[in-house]
């Protein structure tokens, strides 16, 4: 496996329209915003430097991130890793033991290939990987 950078941080808000002018303020701007069915949520990129920030607002309270919201508050949600090649990357995790939400990469933000692991494969951190491609 071959993780080439931090690809984004994600960041759970209540409200994307709130949490936005802090970062804008820190000098970021938003370059994409949608919706993604699989997490759940509404999000917003905003890059900084090879990285980005991903605010992840919940679209229902039910969501992965509504829930963590509710147990948790507004806070840092998950730490995304680039990888080159996702299928790859989730096979090696699996055949190392390492519990995965995804065994199969899903449509992520921008339309990349992302996967989850398990809360508990990462020792209290959510970590996501997302393949190189389109941003
Ligand atoms: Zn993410």
């Amino acid at each position: 496996m071959r993780v080439y950078k931090i690809d984004h941080i994600g960041v759970a808000v209540t409200s994307i329209a709130e949490a936005l002018p802090l970062y804008q303020a820190l000098g970021l701007a938003e370059t994409h915003r949608e919706e993604v069915p699989s997490q759940g949520a509404r999000t917003s990129f905003l890059p900084a430097g090879e990285s980005s920030i991903e605010l992840l607002e919940p679209i229902t309270p039910d969501s992965p991130v509504g829930k963590f919201l509710a147990k948790r508050g507004p806070g840092i949600h998950h730490l995304c890793f680039g990888v080159n090649d996702i299928d790859a990357a989730l096979a090696d995790l699996a055949a190392r033991g390492y519990r995965l939400v995804h065994r199969q990469a899903v449509a992520g933000a921008g339309g990349k290939r992302v996967a989850f692991l398990h809360p508990e494969a990462g020792g209290g951190v959510l970590i996501e990987l997302a393949e190189k491609g389109r941003p």
